[in-house]
Formats: C-alpha cells, structure tokens, sequence
C-alpha cells in the first residue's frame, strides 16, 4: 500500500524519512532491548533524548539562554489557561482576535481577570488581520496575545503587532519551525506539535525567564505552574516520551534539511504554487486577503457547495486526503506543513486542473 497526499491541518503529515527512521528503532531503540515506548523516563537513554530534543529546537530557532524549553501536554488549549493563569498579575490581558484558537484564548482568559478585545477580523470572517500598528493597548496589561497562524482561515501576522512594550504571548501551532524567528520578540512562543512537528500529545512552550514565577493566581494546579515544569525540566511527571522522541527526530531532520531559512524557502516555494493557481483559476479562488495569506493552510471554495463536495470526494478517490475545510467554514484547505514534499502541491494543482476542466 502506498502513502497518500495528506493535507490535513492536524494531526498532520510527518516527514516520511522520520517516519522510517522511528520504525526502524521500534522494536530496539539504541541497542537497549526495548521501544522508547517502554522506557523509563528517567532512564539515560531517555534523558539522552529529551535533552537532544531540546538543544536541537535551541539551535534551529536560536533559542537565547534567558529562555526555557518546556514540553507538556493537554495541547495547545491547556495553555489558554495556563498562561492567564501564570502571567495575569495586574489581571488585565489584551487579545487580537483572528480566527476560532485566539477567540477560544480569549474567552479563556476572561474567566481569570479583565481580557480586553483590542482588534478583531470576525467581521469579514476572519479572513484578513488588522492593522496592529497602533492598537489600544492597556497600560496594566500583563501581556498581548494573539495567534500567529490562523489554521483554521489560514491567515498568518506577517508583522507582529506593536505591543507598546507589553509582553508579546503567541500560539505559534500551526506555523512552529515553518521559517525563522526571532524568539527575543516574545514573552511565549507556544504551539501544539501535532499541526508541523509531531505526534499529538505534546504542546512545546518557549518562555523568557522573567515570565516563570510563583505568583500564579490563587488556586492554580501544580501541574499548570510553568516553575514547576521548569524546576522539573518537563519532567515533574510522566512527559509524553514518545511524542517527544518523535518531535527529536523531526528537529534532526529539519537540521538535515538545512534548518528554517531552507524550510521558509521551501514553503514559499510550494504555497506560491497553489496560490498562483488559485489567483488564476475561474473555478477555484482563495479565501483570504492576499497579503495576509498563510504559508501553511490555503483555504480555498468554487463558490458552489455541491461543487465543493464533489471535488474533496473525488480528491479523496485519487489519492489527495483531507481536503475537507474545517466544518465551521466549508468548502476546502490544502495543510502544506513542512513535511508535504513539493510533488505533493504539484500533484493537487494538476488534479484542480483536470477537475477544472470538466467541471466549468
Ligand atoms: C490546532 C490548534 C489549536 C488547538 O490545539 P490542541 O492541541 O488540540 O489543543 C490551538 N491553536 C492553533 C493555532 C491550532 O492550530
């Protein structure tokens, strides 16, 4: 049996050679007899991994030393919680609400203090990002939220707001290792691995030292206090040890592969393609504002519902998986994560053309 073209925003495609490689080592992980599956987290083969994982993500993205690495679980939604919870000393917090995952912070965090709505693209379906140049942002505010990479619009922020000085917090799930950053330009980079990492089961968060005290609000679980992740080194219980080995292999691959400037260039590459297809399509066009189109998720309609319909089931039938939009939106989306080969964008354009032609 063969693979398919897997376009689907997450849980999502993985690098076929890592998918291989963790194959390979399943039955006997390093010469020690057993699976990572099996192995005791505190064990040195384990701790091997853990830590490697680690300094690879530093190195890719430049991590600077005044910032930890945590690797925890309950997904990118725990963190709606968790950051009010940890961050929210004055209680006051401003959101830019740019699609379902920044709204669903936002709703979050207003149950742990003041969330003030600064900006909002829910008038037009969220289907650009505001102009955040010059936003009203709180003086008390603890911090300014918002999510980078839009995966369920597929609009992405391709400049970061002026946060006046205020501690910039941003879910980065579906854009995480896409292209470089500059970590010193947030107070938390957080995303859920399982859109352009790894397996579901691990949320990595990336948080400068100042933001990690005991000053969490009153009744905040231990398990939700980032000083005890940290204290623990992501090991205070049990981490998601497998999730996390698998995300390692993809950090060695992406470092293989050259490291982010190479996968920013590939993903230009391969979204360009789709999108300059869309642009001149009379069939299918793009959904979002032109220069704030993501680079990860292309959402895209015929305008015709039935259309629509027969177009996934037949994608389905040759091989193209999961182009369904996201139910609260309809039509399609093409998840181009970093580990969709450029063939597989080819692939899809050349069947939109066929399906084209016999449906104008
Ligand atoms: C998928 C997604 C989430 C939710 O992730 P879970 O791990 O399922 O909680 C949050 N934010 C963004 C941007 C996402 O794409």
């Amino acid at each position: 049996m063969g693979r398919i073209y897997n376009f689907s925003a997450g849980p999502a495609v993985l690098p076929e050679e890592v998918l291989k490689e963790v194959a390979g080592e399943m039955l006997d992980y390093k010469g020690t007899g057993m699976s990572v599956m099996e192995m005791s987290h505190r064990s040195k083969a384990y701790e091997e991994i853990i830590k490697g994982a680690e300094q690879d993500l530093r190195d890719l993205m430049n991590i600077p030393d005044n910032y930890k690495v945590l690797f925890l679980q309950g997904g990118a939604s725990q963190q709606f919680a968790m950051i009010p919870m940890n961050l929210m000393k004055n209680k006051v917090a401003d959101y830019i609400v740019t699609g379902q995952w920044a709204k669903k912070a936002y709703q979050e965090a207003a149950k742990y203090g003041k969330a003030n709505k600064i900006a909002s693209s829910e008038d037009k379906t969220f289907s650009y990002i505001p102009d955040c140049s010059d936003l009203p942002i709180s003086e008390d505010a603890d911090y300014v939220y918002i999510c980078e990479n839009n995966t369920i619009y597929g609009t992405k922020f391709k400049t970061l707001p002026n946060t006046k000085g205020k501690t910039l917090v941003a879910d980065v799930s579906s854009c995480f290792l896409s292209e470089p950053v500059d970590v010193t330009k947030y107070g938390i980079i957080y995303g859920g691995v399982q859109k352009n990492i790894g397996p579901a089961g691990v949320v990595i968060v990336i948080i400068r030292e100042d933001l990690i005290t005991e000053d969490t609000l009153p009744g905040t679980p231990t398990m939700l206090q980032y000083k005890i992740h940290v204290e623990n080194e992501s090991m205070y219980n049990t981490p998601p040890a497998y999730g996390i080995y698998v995300c390692g292999k993809v950090f060695q691959w992406l470092k293989n592969m050259g490291g982010l400037s190479v996968m920013k260039e590939r993903n230009e590459e391969k979204a360009a393609i789709l999108y300059d297809f869309l642009d001149q399509s009379e069939l299918f066009k793009g959904t979002v504002c032109k220069e704030d189109r993501s680079l990860m998720n292309v959402p895209f309609v015929t305008g015709n519902d039935e259309l629509d319909a027969k177009f996934v089931k037949e994608a389905k039938a040759a091989g193209f998986e999961n182009l369904k939009g996201h139910r609260t939106v309809g039509g399609m989306r093409a998840s181009i994560y970093n580990a969709m080969p450029k063939e597989g964008v080819i692939a899809l354009v050349e069947f939109m053309k066929k399906f084209e032609a016999e449906n104008k």
